[in-house]
């Protein structure tokens, strides 16, 4: 199945977004307000209560953080860089926690010098959203990185062994806060999407259930 992620629909989701912000940060602020109220009235306080609030004030913390992220797409300072280096350099960054789960990252440069004109802290924030993304739906396996020029564009692929995804769960992709995690924000991807349409770039996504996932993003060369 193959989807093209950049849809025009998606990404006018002020709306949506909001919505979703205030439901997402509402949740535990319930939950921190009604075991703090707990808590008060009780005699000999319990440890657990106080985790239960520590848990959930981390949660709206982790969210308002990757919120900032899509708020600031315009503060860029664009350098060229070889997106070749900025893979191995996130493969570094990540593979300690690969190695953990039992998972390798490999990757195939079949180009050796792909230059992009890009926000470089964007552009890893990318690689590390759609690699973290693999490594957490994997329990061991080989995740794939394949890098190589196609025209003026320098294409990007990340190919996980995971369970891959149905058509539905395809089709959710994209919308703010959809997570099949229990700590997951669903904001990672629409940050991608976000920051890949800002250097003019694309984004397409290739899973089969049972077989794993390949996001594939392109990124224009500099001439
Ligand atoms: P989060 O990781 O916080 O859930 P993301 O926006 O990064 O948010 O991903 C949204 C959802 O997309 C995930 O919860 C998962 O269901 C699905 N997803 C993303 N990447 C993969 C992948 N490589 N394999 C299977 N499902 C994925
Ligand atoms: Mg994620």
């Amino acid at each position: 199945a193959e989807e093209d992620l950049i849809r025009s629909e998606q990404l006018s989701f002020a709306g949506q977004l909001a919505a979703g912000i205030c439901h997402e940060i509402r949740n535990p602020l319930t939950t921190i307000k009604g075991f703090f109220q707990f808590i008060k009235e009780m005699d000999h306080k319990e440890e657990k209560y106080f985790d239960v609030i520590d848990e959930e004030l981390n949660r709206i913390e982790k969210i308002t953080t990757e919120l900032l992220l899509l708020a600031k797409p315009n503060s860029e300072s664009r350098s060229k860089q070889n997106l070749v280096e900025l893979v191995e350099n996130v493969q570094m960054l990540l593979s300690t926690q690969a190695v953990l789960k039992e998972i390798s990252i490999e990757t195939i440069f079949l180009d050796e010098e792909l230059i992009i004109d890009c926000d470089v802290s964007k552009i890893k924030q990318v690689l590390i959203n759609l690699i973290k993304n693999a490594i957490e739906v994997m329990d061991r396996g080989t995740i794939t990185i394949t890098a190589k020029r196609s025209g003026n564009m320098a294409l990007l692929s990340i190919a996980d062994e995971g369970p891959g995804m149905s058509q539905e769960h395809i089709q959710k992709i994209g919308e703010p806060f959809f997570t099949t995690k229990e700590k997951g924000t669903g904001l990672g991807l629409i940050i991608c999407l976000n920051i890949i349409k800002n250097h003019n770039g694309k984004m397409n996504i290739e899973s089969e259930l049972g077989e794993g996932t390949t996001f594939k993003v392109s990124l224009p060369l500099v001439q």
